[in-house]
């Protein structure tokens, strides 16, 4: 599989590519309107063809660059079906698998920082979004979000993959890049090292978090695809 981490500092957010070298195919996991010059140019230095835009949910934090990719390389919006989102071309659900070229993109539904928030499984590679962060998590206090359904879906569906899971975060605010689902296990301050469902409630309910900067111009322009609805 050919596959790169492509960071944007403003949101501090993680983008993925992920191509299948044969068919010279690729997905972009959560890009970002910001860095739609550069993703374009990582498309073409390596001859791939962008297949799909895949979003882990609808983001409150940047716009992402879906419509924009989607204009200028026909690309497909694939976003999941919980986000009701307009402008989408697939909708993502668990137990669709997509496929790019060779390369099988497994869906996992982990509701608890939005409710419409998917991982997806690529071979041993785990792209988290904001479920499960290195150390860390997404916040759970809007969008849907709730703190016991997100501590059930990291440890119901995300900690029983294999502990070398690699695991990839939407965001990294030290730019750390990856982890694995052992080492979260082991020791994620929040959901790992044995803590109990009330410690992470308890966590999460005293984080007294700020409202995210550009969460009125992100989350509508998200519910479209990056275009207006
Ligand atoms: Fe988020």
């Amino acid at each position: 599989m050919l596959f790169r981490q492509l960071f944007e500092p403003q949101a501090s957010a993680y983008t993925y590519l992920i191509g299948c070298p044969e068919t010279r195919e690729a997905a972009l996991i959560d890009p970002v309107l910001e860095t739609f010059d550069r993703d374009l140019a990582v498309l073409a230095e390596r001859g791939l063809t962008l297949k799909y835009t895949l979003e882990t949910h609808i983001h409150a934090d940047h716009i992402t660059g879906a419509a924009k990719l989607r204009q200028a390389t026909g690309s497909k919006a694939a976003v999941p079906a919980a986000s009701n989102a307009a402008h989408a071309d697939v909708e993502i659900r668990e137990g669709e698998p997509l496929m790019v070229g060779a390369i099988r993109i497994e869906p996992l539904h982990v509701p608890g920082h939005t409710s419409d928030h998917h991982a997806y499984l690529v071979e041993d590679r785990l792209f988290t979004g904001d479920a499960l962060l290195i150390d860390g998590c997404g916040r759970t206090d809007f969008q849907n979000g709730d703190a016991a359904t997100l501590y059930r879906s990291v440890h119901d569906k995300l900690f029983t993959l294999p502990d070398e899971t690699l695991v990839y975060p939407g965001h990294d605010y030290q730019q750390r890049r990856v982890s694995s689902i052992g080492q979260e296990k082991a020791r994620n301050p929040r959901l790992g090292g044995g803590k109990s469902l009330d410690q992470f409630v308890a966590i999460m309910a005293a984080l007294n978090l700020p409202r995210p900067k550009r969460m009125d111009d992100a989350v509508p322009a998200n519910q479209g695809c990056g275009e207006p609805v």
